[in-house]
């Protein structure tokens, strides 16, 4: 007998039903929407008490998630047998196609163990966390600056308090405003490993790694919630109480610092694989804190490398929310608009990109080369 479970960590799937065969099995599902007009992330299990040969993973209605321009074969899950570790299923994506013009995308997972744990991507939270924190040796300290809208904590990360009047450099990082977005979280947690690998507190670096904690436990995508995302939230009236909570982290890291920028960690559309890249928008008035944020995009770009990168680096992305009145802001725009610090968004991609199966390897190297850039930024005086 075989069972579909969403009882697990960051749960997410319905629409399930399943046909069993002699020796394999199909399992049919769709991404949950839960609070949001957008749905991608989607994470379940599946145990079976029969050795089977295959199961058929079927992905419903992927016309109406948010998957980006690119190729649907871009997407490549994760799954976790039994005890084993996190990994990416075998590239056997297939495309079906209705008459009536709809169309569902299948995977199949070879040799499945009685518990097999499925993924959009590399799941990424509090145990997490705690890992990188024990692995760093308290290079890294973790504290409560605040709590959810649903009451959980909002933690902070951070290589140095500093103090008031400081003229030391200074980061400020969040991750997963977009609860799903879990390539952001491994690419802050490289960053993160290797800033305490070479030990360095010349830079005040603080970071907010699962800011959308609600979402994160909940198994929520978290884009286009509702009313307001996070990313949506942001300006001089905090639309949510986890920015209002953020704003006055930001607030107490200006004290203490010469702020060079603040990075905003996320991932694109479930099928975009044409490389990372920065949401920018190229158009408008060219301002200091503009030339800045481009400074810092060539870069950090050209030290990623061609491998990861998208070409060019940027992407045109329109401004939202109220700039006359600085409300309803993306994080980026909150850095420029109100707090005239530049402001960096990435967007990592969450399966094959520039044809590359990405692994958790590759993830951290990119927070690795994110940091060197830092670093060779704060060496070259940029500020
Ligand atoms: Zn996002």
């Amino acid at each position: 007998m075989l069972r579909v479970s969403t009882d697990v960590q960051y749960g997410n799937a319905c629409d399930i039903s399943v046909n069993e065969f002699k020796n394999s099995a199909e399992v049919y599902f769709s991404a949950s929407p839960s609070e949001g007009s957008q749905c991608l992330w989607f994470s379940f299990r599946i145990t079976t008490d029969k050795k089977l040969k295959f199961i058929k993973l079927v992905l419903k209605h992927p016309y109406n998630m948010l998957m980006g321009s690119c190729n649907l074969s871009n997407i490549l899950p994760v799954v976790k047998k039994d005890d084993g570790q996190w990994q990416r299923i075998e590239k056997t994506y297939q495309f079906h196609t209705f008459s009536d013009g709809r169309y569902e995308i299948s995977w199949i997972l070879n040799k499945p163990g009685r518990i097999n744990d499925i993924a959009l991507c590399y799941p990424y939270g509090t145990p997490e966390i705690e890992e990188l924190l024990k692995d760093c040796r308290g290079f890294w300290k973790k504290d409560t600056i605040g709590v959810s809208t649903e009451n959980r904590s909002i933690i902070r990360l951070s290589n140095d308090y500093s103090s008031p009047g400081s003229k030391k450099p200074g980061i400020y990082i969040v991750a997963r405003q977009h609860s799903g977005e879990t390539p952001g979280s491994w690419v802050l947690d490289g960053l993160m490993r290797y800033l305490a690998d070479i030990k360095t507190r010349s830079i005040v670096v603080w970071a907010i790694p699962l800011s959308n904690i609600d979402g994160i436990e909940k198994g929520i995508y978290g884009k286009d919630f509702l009313p307001f995302d996070l990313n949506r939230s942001w300006g001089l009236k905090a639309y949510r109480h986890e920015n209002l909570v953020i704003q006055r982290d930001i607030a107490r890291w200006i004290e203490r610092c010469i702020p060079l920028f603040g990075l905003d960690l996320h991932a694109p559309g479930g099928a975009e694989g044409d490389g990372i890249y920065f949401p920018f928008r190229k158009k408008g008035k060219i301002t200091l804190v503009k030339k800045k944020e481009n400074v810092w995009i060539e870069l950090i770009g050209k030290t990623i490398g061609p491998e990861y990168m998208f070409s060019g680096f940027k992407k045109d992305y329109p401004l939202e929310g109220d700039l006359k009145n600085l409300t309803g802001l993306m994080l980026t725009s909150y850095f420029g608009y109100v707090l005239k610090i530049p402001g960096l968004c990435l967007e990592i991609p969450y399966g094959i990109s520039k044809n590359r199966i990405l692994t958790l390897d590759n993830y951290r190297e990119i927070g690795k080369r994110i940091a060197i850039a830092i670093l060779k930024g704060v060496k070259c005086k940029i500020q």
